[in-house]
């Protein structure tokens, strides 16, 4: 990519909060891409490496940890004109708070995923308390309480993030695909009406991360192509997903939730060991991981129609992840030694010898069965795209861009999801970014070739039924 287009102007300070493998790609995009004072950027992180990175392009280090109790002072300083743009990409540090106290000063704030301050993760007894839907659902009660205001965009990455974007692409193509002539809706009650109307009965987020480098994993080193302490901490959050109203059957370890959008419900099991039955192009059938994330529940509540406590149609919704080989591994020894490794790697972009990152929406139970549609980035392609990334974070970093662009351009818009953004002009912006990005549809449901080796207590009459989605 030659052609590098200047979106928008930042106007005050641009302050990055974390700058680990998220924020290292997400700064030259901001640089490519923005007009701002680049003597008002900096960065907050509390490690002692990223000091030495920053120090090499001469950029503003603020080397501490946000907390509790200093956040309010540190963001005050750095914006002390109640302009500008926080980007927050750090691990163990509340969004809520971030935000509602960037909003308090009128500064614009991005962040990828709802993360709390350190301990809750690993520190809170009660697991109901622990799912996105709860962290979630206080983003949206303080959304309720404070509607307006300076715009505040929540998770706007890849996914959480991009894929609601895709969800609306899917839905547009599978319409066109279906012979009919559907406007592009207006308002979530529209997009819920279409996806409804569509026959669309759930929906996988469905990844296949096949990046890999020429050395072998070491035993008791946990690798993964982004953040392995953010992977760990939500692979160890209760498996949850957006609970659809085609749904018959319900696991014995499910639990619902008495308050908010009602839109999910969580196992009472990790995440990243809970297995699920789901499809991607380049494997076809596979296992994915149901780790918890936040566009599970968001798109569930968005696409819900009629009453959230007894709805008309919702669709089921859930991640699928087979993330790279090597993370796999890690799991799976994680898992079994009862402990989570002391070691963890970031897969370079510069090692991967080989890789796609293979990220997509799978629209199922319509009449053209199901629908891939999504981005199939190669590691060697990202790293002509962008540097310091490789393919999982550009698709993530590139979200970032997009959603810097759509607050910028709606700076007055409250506090917003990806599903409620302008879906087109976001993937104008991120798509140069995405390498291929394709519809694929497929035969393939749940039950092809179940039973054939082992019985199983399948439900034969509604092949994408969760029963037949989950390894049990
Ligand atoms: P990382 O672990 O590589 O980096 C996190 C950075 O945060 C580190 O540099 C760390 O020093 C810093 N940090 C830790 N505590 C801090 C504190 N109290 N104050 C300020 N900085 C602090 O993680 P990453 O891969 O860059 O991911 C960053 C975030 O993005 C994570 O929350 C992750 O879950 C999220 N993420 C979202 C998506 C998505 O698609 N939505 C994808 C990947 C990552």
């Amino acid at each position: 990519m030659t052609d590098h287009p200047i979106y928008a102007r930042i106007d005050g300070p641009v302050v990055m909060i974390g700058y680990g493998s998220i924020g290292r790609g997400t700064l030259p995009l901001i640089q490519r891409h923005f007009d701002f004072d680049a003597t008002q950027l900096s960065v907050i992180d509390p490690s002692p490496e990223v000091a030495g990175l920053l120090a090499d392009k001469g950029i503003t280090h603020h080397q501490v940890a946000l907390t509790p109790d200093n956040y309010k002072k540190l963001l005050n300083e750095r914006f002390p004109d109640g302009k500008g743009f926080c980007v927050n990409l750090s691990v163990d540090t509340s969004s809520l708070e971030l935000m509602k106290h960037c909003r308090e000063i009128g500064v614009l704030y991005i962040d990828t995923v709802v993360e709390p301050w350190e301990g809750f993760y690993f520190d809170t007894p009660d697991n109901a308390a622990r799912t996105n839907y709860a962290l979630r659902q206080a983003v949206r009660d303080e959304k309720a309480a404070n509607p307006g205001g300076t715009t505040a965009v929540s998770c706007c990455g890849a996914n959480p993030g991009m894929v609601s974007w895709f969800v609306k692409e899917g839905l547009m193509t599978l319409s066109r695909d279906l012979g009919r002539d559907d406007a592009v809706p207006a308002d979530r009650a529209g997009w819920a009406a279409l996806m409804q109307s569509l026959g669309v009965k759930g929906v996988h987020i469905a990844e296949r991360d096949t990046q890999v480098r020429e050395k072998p994993r070491p035993r008791d080193v946990f690798v993964n192509t982004w953040s392995v302490e953010g992977f760990i901490a939500e692979g160890f959050q209760p498996a949850e997903l957006g609970w659809g109203t085609h749904e018959t059957w319900t696991p014995d370890d499910a639990h619902g939730h008495k308050t908010g959008c009602r839109a999910g419900i969580w196992l009472n099991r990790p995440g990243a060991n809970t297995r699920v039955n789901t499809w991607c192009p380049t494997p076809g059938p596979q296992f994915g991981f149901l780790v918890t994330h936040n566009e599970a529940i968001s798109i569930a509540d968005y696409y819900t129609v009629g009453d959230a406590a007894n709805p008309a149609f919702r669709p089921t919704c859930h991640y699928a992840y087979h993330p790279c080989d090597d993370a796999v591994l890690s799991l799976h020894e994680m898992f079994g030694a009862g402990r989570v490794q002391k070691e963890h790697e970031i897969l370079d972009a510069g090692e991967i010898v080989d890789g796609v990152d293979e990220l997509g929406v799978l629209l199922y139970g319509h009449d053209k069965n199901a629908l891939w549609f999504g981005s199939r980035l190669s590691n060697e392609e990202a790293k002509g795209l962008a540097p310091d990334q490789n393919a999982t974070g550009l698709q993530v970093t590139s979200a970032v861009l997009a959603g810097m662009v759509w607050a910028l351009e709606n700076p007055e818009a409250g506090i917003v999801e990806t599903d409620e953004m302008d879906h087109a002009r976001c993937l104008e912006v991120q798509r140069p970014y995405l390498g291929p990005v394709e519809a694929h549809y497929t035969d393939w449901t749940p039950l092809v070739d179940r039973s054939e080796h082992f019985p199983e207590d399948l439900d034969l009459a509604n092949p994408w039924a969760f029963r037949n989605v989950l390894v049990r």
